[in-house]
């Protein structure tokens, strides 16, 4: 049987461990941490005794979304058995300050005119938003490769999507209440930095190819609780190594021959590295991986408990405002408010990030102005994903590398998507795919896109 190691218990590294896994490979999956899922976890936070105990509660280091468009990570779910506990919404509350909520939602026609309805009535943009927004959403459609595949557009990657925003003669506010609205927090970018190909592919594939394909998914469960070690046992041959960070990747005469973790070499026939980009060239220095152009974009996450409830609403996107999503985790007392590209709270203190947030959502949600914080959770993920901008996509490395028997998988490799869950787990199988060909025994895991 050929063997594999996987280094880094992400979705990259999961998704690839668990395909060869499945398909006739003896794998061994190194995780540094003690727990999976990498930048997609969830862990317990102090209860009323200040200590992580009894009364800790389960957190996700940050609220994760998806579409219904990401078909790979809703197949990756599947193997492990966790399909169903993604829930998925058909509403997406705009609210803007003062408490005035847009609902976006399909209704009978077919794609693209499925949003007809709701997105002609929606409040909180003009007839000149909208019909701007309606003529940029049709020049997606006709500019988009896909569609046109020899005359796409073939720029999307070196320009931001603000200039293609402008260039469509986009109103200030379609930009900020609607275009920023939904990509900032989909890319984790500004719009005058990110490639307008993410932007392209979030509303191609997401709004317009099909009529259920913006629905957006929610876990139901902490994200940790997603990816039990006894069902990755269970699924295939994958052996989990807990705490078991690899120090170096052994390379000798042109190929891999083993990794170092606590001081033992291990070895197997093939290996890939899902680690984020800034950790490679310490364990792998002969690759000399050009990683110019990649930097990192930050993304804040604000739990709050409050002594009362807030709102009945299950999330809601706030606009104008520094906080652009809530998701009520439990009765409208307990929320969680995320910023995406969030460099403007990185350095601002923790009490004042709570401040700011209790400031804002008492503009949102009336009843805030005399909520009590019972606790408070700020995390700041500096190191987020990478900062997805235009001119980037061709540094992206491939799977296969210089070595023959090794490869590379994780959100910031080519996947074909921007840096969130459903790209680091195409990684993952691409990477797979490449291990099965290198053995002789070439098997397909990725899905096409749904458009
Ligand atoms: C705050 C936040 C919010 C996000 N929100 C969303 C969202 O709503 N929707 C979405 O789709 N995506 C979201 N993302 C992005 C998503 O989390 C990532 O794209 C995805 O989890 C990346 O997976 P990965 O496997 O590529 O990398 P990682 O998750 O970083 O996995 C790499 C793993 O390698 C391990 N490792 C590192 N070095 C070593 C070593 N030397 N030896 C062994 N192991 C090692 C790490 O511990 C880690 O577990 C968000 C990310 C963050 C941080």
């Amino acid at each position: 049987m050929p063997s594999a190691i996987v280094i880094g218990g992400g979705l990259a590294g999961l998704a690839s461990a668990s395909a060869l896994g499945q398909s006739g490979f003896q794998v061994d999956l190194f995780e540094a941490r003690g727990f999976l899922g990498g930048r997609a976890t969830s862990y317990p936070v102090p209860g009323d005794n200040s200590e992580v105990g009894v009364n800790s509660e389960v957190i996700d280091n940050c609220q994760h979304v998806l579409l219904r468009c990401c078909v790979n990570l809703m197949n990756f779910y599947g193997r492990l058995g966790v399909a169903d506990r993604i829930q998925f919404h058909k509403r997406f509350y705009f609210i803007e300050p003062g408490g005035r909520t847009s609902i976006l939602e399909a209704g009978a026609l077919p794609a693209p005119l499925h949003f007809t309805g709701s997105f002609w009535k929606l409040p909180f943009l003009g007839l000149s938003d909208k019909i701007g927004i309606a003529r940029a959403l049709g020049a997606i459609r006709r500019e988009h490769g896909r569609v046109h595949l020899s005359g796409g557009r073939r720029d999307l990657d070196r320009i931001s999507m603000l200039d293609w925003l402008r260039e469509k003669r986009q109103t200030e506010r379609a930009i900020a209440r609607f275009w920023n609205q939904v990509l900032v927090s989909a890319i984790n970018e500004d719009l005058d930095r990110m490639a307008a190909s993410h932007g392209f592919q979030v509303f191609w594939l997401g709004f317009l190819a099909r009529a259920n394909a913006y629905e957006m998914g929610i876990p139901a469960v902490p994200l940790g609780d997603l990816y039990n070690p006894e069902v990755l046992r269970r699924i295939g041959n994958v052996r989990l190594r807990l705490r078991a960070a690899v120090d170096q990747v052994i390379a000798e005469d042109g190929a891999i021959r083993g990794v170092l973790a606590g001081g033992e070499r291990h070895t197997a026939d093939y290996y890939i590295s899902t680690v984020p980009f800034e950790r490679v060239p310490a364990l792998l220095p002969q690759l000399e991986l050009n990683l110019d152009g990649f930097e990192h974009s930050p993304i804040t996450g604000i739990h709050l408990w409050l002594d009362r409830s807030l709102t009945q609403l299950p999330h809601a996107t706030l606009l104008d405002r520094t906080i652009q999503w809530m998701f009520n985790k439990s009765g409208g007392r307990y929320l969680q408010l995320v910023v995406s590209a969030s460099r403007s709270l990185v350095e601002m203190p923790r009490a004042e990030v709570i401040a700011l947030a209790m400031r804002e959502l008492a503009e949102f949600f009336p009843r805030a102005k005399d909520a009590k914080i019972e606790k408070a959770h700020v995390v700041k993920e500096i190191r987020a994903t990478f900062s997805a901008r235009a001119g980037l996509e061709q540094s992206r490395p491939v799977s296969a590398t210089k070595f023959p028997n090794f490869f590379l998988a994780g959100d910031w490799t080519r996947s074909g998507w921007p840096p969130i869950m459903e790209g680091a787990v195409r990684s993952g199988y691409l990477a797979a795919e490449a291990v099965s060909r290198a053995a002789g025994q070439e098997q397909k895991f990725l899905l096409p896109d749904i458009a």
